[in-house]
């Protein structure tokens, strides 16, 4: 039986406005087009959409090392040249360019995936949408992958306030790097990442073997994949996976990654995923009714990306629309055929074998054995939220059945308690360089 949640939508009608730089695959007028489709369909009339809080250095510290997130904020196109150094530390330049706004760009996204998390842990919704965060690569000390925040780390540690295990997934193309390193040794936070590997796809990392490390051994999932995966292999391999990892880890909290990269079509992917494929995902972690904040993240065909995250918008609502496109200011963008669900051209070949992937679920359902079934931590009072200007106290009491209970609300994460020390961060390293060999 489906339920129908409280959603709530963020959407900062700046955050399109951005520009990485002429021939940049990452286009964050994508995100423009999306939320188009979103009101033409009439989808806000079915949710609550916010301009989201953005975030201070405050906020984006509480992951990054201060000296990195300084220099985000001060480093411009027309002062580059005195940063050198620095732009060699932390990774700018290519791949991560230094573009006008580049910190205001950071600080929407990254705002607005934790006011998500603020109002998951006020319960005062039980899905937050942010299509402009889930920028997985992110490390602590640099940006890396046209990631320079990392939104989802924040927004997690927000959560691990008040959700004792909370379950990150990832389906976008790419390894979700960032996030399994910020929580690699930890028990509090599952990460379980799809994604492309092998041939020197990017990031390189998230091989099977890769499975945590202390505190946090078998809490990381890694599902490699190969290329031309199709919709049908790729959900019989998801749901392999996450049936599992409910059953084992038992989530409190859940957040999903829905990088539209795996879309067959993609200007730098490789798999051979549809809307309908990619959404089935979706609308899996959806009906298994835990409090959930759902993000974006890669996704370079722009026209795929804004209907893959309008048709997931409507799953996460439980309302059907049209697979015609609704016209719209960018309706040329969806020539010819002016479909939600096009046909997708098979280039590629599924080199992912019914044997692979059943021994891939296989070892990912070993290593979830070993876990000592659902660790709790040690249940204390909840904390205020940082976010002072948001009080939702009001709300709270409506609809208890689907929220989680305040007996479940654990004591505040003291603040920084997994970076703390950087030694931590070092040791991860070293111990899934050591798991590899
Ligand atoms: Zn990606």
């Amino acid at each position: 039986m489906t339920i129908n949640k409280n959603v709530v939508y963020f959407w900062d009608p700046d955050v399109g406005n951005f520009h990485y730089g002429a021939g940049h695959p990452m286009k964050p007028h994508r995100l423009t087009l999306c939320h188009s489709l979103v009101l033409h369909y009439g989808l806000h009339k079915k949710m609550q959409i916010y301009r989201p809080y953005r975030a201070c250095p405050q906020d984006m510290i509480r992951f990054h090392s201060d000296e990195y997130i300084e220099f985000l904020q001060r480093v411009a196109p027309h002062n580059i040249q005195s940063f050198n150094k620095d732009l060699v530390r932390f990774n700018l330049g290519g791949d991560c360019p230094v573009f006008e706004g580049l910190f205001d760009f950071c600080s929407m996204y990254t705002g607005a995936s934790l006011d998500g998390a603020v109002r998951l842990n006020n319960q005062s919704c039980d899905i937050a949408i942010n299509w402009s965060g889930g920028l997985h690569h992110a490390k602590k000390f640099s940006a890396s992958g046209f990631c320079y925040v990392n939104d989802i780390v924040i927004a997690i540690l927000e959560l691990l306030k008040c959700y004792a295990r909370v379950l990150y997934i990832d389906i976008d193309i790419h390894h979700g790097d960032g996030v399994q390193e910020a929580f690699y040794l930890t028990d509090r936070v599952m990460t379980v990442s799809f994604h492309k590997y092998g041939q020197y796809f990017y990031p390189g990392t998230g091989d099977m073997y890769e499975i945590g490390a202390e505190n946090g051994r078998y809490y990381t999932v890694n599902v490699p994949l190969k290329e031309g995966i199709d919709d049908n292999s790729y959900f019989h391999t998801f749901k392999g996976v996450i049936e599992n990892v409910m059953e084992f880890y038992q989530p409190t909290c859940i957040v999903l990654q829905c990088g539209a990269d795996s879309l067959a079509g993609d200007r730098l992917g490789c798999f051979n995923l549809s809307n309908k494929g990619h959404g089935e995902c979706v609308k899996y972690v959806k009906e298994l009714n835990v409090p959930l904040l759902v993000l974006g993240g890669g996704g370079y065909t722009v026209r795929n990306v804004s209907r893959c995250w309008t048709y997931e918008t409507s799953l996460l609502l439980d309302e059907p629309i049209s697979d015609e496109i609704p016209y719209n200011e960018y309706f040329e963008y969806f020539a010819r055929d002016f479909s939600l669900h096009p046909k997708i051209n098979t280039k590629q070949n599924n080199a992912n074998s019914k044997q692979y992937l059943e021994a891939v679920v296989q070892a990912a359902v070993e290593n979830l054995r070993c876990l000592a079934h659902a660790p709790s931590v040690q249940m204390q009072e909840v904390p205020g939220s940082f976010l002072e200007d948001l009080s939702l106290e009001d709300e709270m009491e409506a609809d208890p059945d689907s929220r989680i209970l305040k007996k479940d609300c654990p004591e505040k994460a003291k603040p920084n308690e997994f970076y703390d020390d950087d030694k931590d961060q070092d040791r991860g390293v070293e111990n899934k360089e050591n798991s590899k060999s």
